[in-house]
């Protein structure tokens, strides 16, 4: 089932998008279940569902607009992408290893989060160097503390896509990554979500392309620490609610790895793809402080 959260006659709603992507039938919940996003689908038995829209006649907002708390984001978890950023002069964590021993953990505030077709801002008296990252995203159905691997995938609602938008200077001047991370649009997502049974972990592919031009081509296959691990070590301590966001990492391909650096600037355009699920794309432009 793929899943959105969409505005429609000047109220917020949640859907599901046909098989072929032309409509999405709002399910029959009330105007505060709608504000929560797809939230308010987790837990319970679906709702009912009304006439279809078009898609065309909808503006789609990210699956969860406003996550309850921050996302948790995976740094560091592709072995291509670790070695690329290790080398980058911008990783605070390089002194333990280009490819960590276990997963590097942080967040982004919840703030962050836009919807496909919003502007990323880049601020040039903040930051000149503000990199993206194609990333697939975990949303927690069944919370829990202390969640084994093995029962790990039984916690997982879905999916969904995430651009883990980075200031790369700030990120690397800090040795915790929250500031670079949180900056104000740096955390596009959706514009979908698919259920845990309609993603295959092994086999799904992502890519990002930059101005039409393929920039990261990877494979979900080839995390360093897999899901079921990340949703493990995370919650050896912290209950895990659902609704919460896990950004799990993105590949090798980003702008720091190229020489020389290829940064996001004004008149960008950003498309994350992700292989049934859909993709995300987002135009960056420039604002003054
Ligand atoms: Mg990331």
């Amino acid at each position: 089932m793929k899943v959105a959260t969409f505005r429609f006659a000047g109220e917020r709603h949640v859907g599901v998008v046909d098989d072929a992507g032309l409509t999405i039938a709002p399910f029959d919940l009330t105007q505060d279940e709608a504000e929560q996003g797809i939230t308010a689908l987790i837990g319970r038995s679906l709702p009912g569902q009304r006439s279809p829209i078009p898609l065309d006649r909808v503006t789609l907002e990210a699956p969860i607009p406003r996550p309850r708390r921050n996302i948790f984001c995976v740094g560091k978890n592709y072995f291509d992408h670790a070695h690329e950023f290790a080398k980058s002069g911008f990783d605070s964590s390089a002194a333990n290893g280009a490819v960590p021993k276990e997963p590097i953990i942080f967040s982004k505030v919840p703030e962050t989060v836009i919807a496909d077709a919003m502007p990323i801002h880049i601020d040039p008296a903040v930051s000149a160097a503000i990199d993206y990252e194609a990333e697939l995203a975990v949303i927690i159905g069944t919370g829990g503390r202390g969640i084994s691997r093995e029962s790990a995938l039984d916690h997982v609602w879905g999916y969904t896509i995430v651009n883990d938008v980075t200031a790369r200077d700030l990120q690397g001047r800090y040795s915790q990554w929250l500031i670079g991370k949180s900056q104000d649009t740096f955390c596009p997502m959706g514009p979908f979500a698919v259920t845990r049974d309609d993603l295959d972990l092994a086999t799904t592919g992502i890519r990002c392309f930059v101005n039409g031009e393929l920039r990261q081509d990877s494979n979900t296959g080839l995390l360093i620490f897999d899901v079921p691990t990340i949703i493990a070590t995370i919650s050896a301590g912290v209950t895990l609610q659902p609704g919460d966001v896990i950004a799990t990492g993105t590949p090798a391909g980003v702008g720091i790895g190229f020489q020389p650096p290829k940064y996001l600037k004004d008149g960008d355009v950003v498309r994350v793809e992700i292989d049934g699920i859909g993709a995300l794309q987002n135009g960056v432009h420039e604002v003054q402080a």
